[in-house]
């Protein structure tokens, strides 16, 4: 059976919303992109589970979380995107000195849901833009911090529907990366706080946003960071001697006040941002020696006309 007929049969079962040919523009901080052939918004964790259980010999499944990380090619996405919304959302004290939070949680939110909770250890988290889920998948972090330090364990949903904890100490975390397998939905995570003074937590915060704010551009269509920082190196001074500061392809920009923030001015296409990707590691190639990773994740297929 075709995909979109096996959908058709889950949406009798289920009453999540299960959206056809979503423009996934919408859903990317480059707002750039074509549209996702089948597009899942859980509405609970039974729910994912019945999807997942039902979809056969099907595995070009993707997650997204608020997109701040992802690019999403001009063809769009044939497989099916899975989005935790809302009801994902959750947080809540575990003890004294844990928090339970959600796969959708902004970064943000639970950095102030810890700060109001007088717990310490999440303020690095008020200057990412995106949500628990990805910020597991990417170890993000700023300022020395990452999610690593503060996880105790991830609650995951395989592609087969069945539910795992895991235990942070079993996973291997590395610079904006982690080992866990990419057919894994993490549902919600378990993190550990340290007891501290609600003002001095409040002060964290304020301190390390503003130091953001002063680093990197802000109010842009952008993923953050293109390139990982090599070891010992830095991402933006390589592009940046390397001669590729204030390139352009299209509408494609490379940001005027970070080297490795690339932009889309208002109507590039995702060909443009990855052909600037391109020439720009090439460049840096040439020049240094250097082969620069990417950190963003693209998804998805290019154009045919
Ligand atoms: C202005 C700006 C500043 C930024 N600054 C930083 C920074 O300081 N430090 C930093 O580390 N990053 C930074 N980023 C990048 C980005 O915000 C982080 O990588 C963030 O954690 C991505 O979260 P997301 O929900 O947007 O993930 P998405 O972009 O939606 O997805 C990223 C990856 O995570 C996976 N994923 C998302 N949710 C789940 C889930 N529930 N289960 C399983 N997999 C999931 C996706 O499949 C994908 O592989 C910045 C981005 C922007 C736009």
């Amino acid at each position: 059976m075709d995909l979109i007929s096996q959908i058709k049969k889950i949406e009798s079962k289920i009453s999540s919303k299960i959206l056809f040919n979503e423009k996934l523009s919408n859903y990317s901080w480059f707002n750039v992109g074509g549209p996702g052939k089948v597009f899942f918004t859980p509405r609970n964790l039974n729910e994912l589970s019945i999807f997942l259980k039902n979809i056969k010999n099907f595995d070009n499944i993707k997650i997204l979380g608020v997109g701040s990380n992802t690019l999403v090619r001009d063809g769009g996405f044939s497989g099916i995107i899975i989005r935790l919304g809302k009801t994902f959302a959750h947080t809540s004290i575990l003890g004294n000195d844990r928090i339970i939070a959600g796969g959708s949680v902004l970064d943000k939110s639970l950095s102030n849901f810890a700060m109001q909770n007088s717990l310490s250890g999440f303020e690095f988290l008020s200057c990412i833009p995106g949500t628990i889920g990805g910020g597991i998948r990417m170890n993000s972090g700023c300022y020395g911090e990452d999610i690593s330090k503060i996880l105790i364990s991830v609650q995951v949903m395989d592609f087969n529907g069945k539910v795992h904890i895991i235990y942070s100490s079993d996973i291997k975390f590395n610079y904006r990366d982690c080992n866990l397998e990419d057919n894994l939905i993490f549902i919600s995570a378990t993190f550990q706080g340290v007891k501290k003074d609600k003002a001095e937590i409040k002060k964290k915060i304020d301190y390390l946003v503003e130091k953001k704010k002063k680093d990197q551009p802000s109010k842009i269509k952008t993923c953050g960071s293109t390139f990982k920082n090599p070891k010992n190196n830095k991402a933006w001074k390589l592009i940046r001697d390397s001669g590729c500061a204030g390139m352009k392809f299209g509408e494609a920009h490379i940001s005027e006040k970070h080297c490795n923030f690339f932009v889309n001015e208002g109507n590039a296409k995702s060909s443009d941002l990855e052909n600037l990707i391109k020439v720009v590691k090439k460049k840096v190639l040439e020049k240094t020696g250097i082969n620069l990773e990417l950190e963003i994740k693209i998804i998805g297929e290019n154009f045919e006309e």
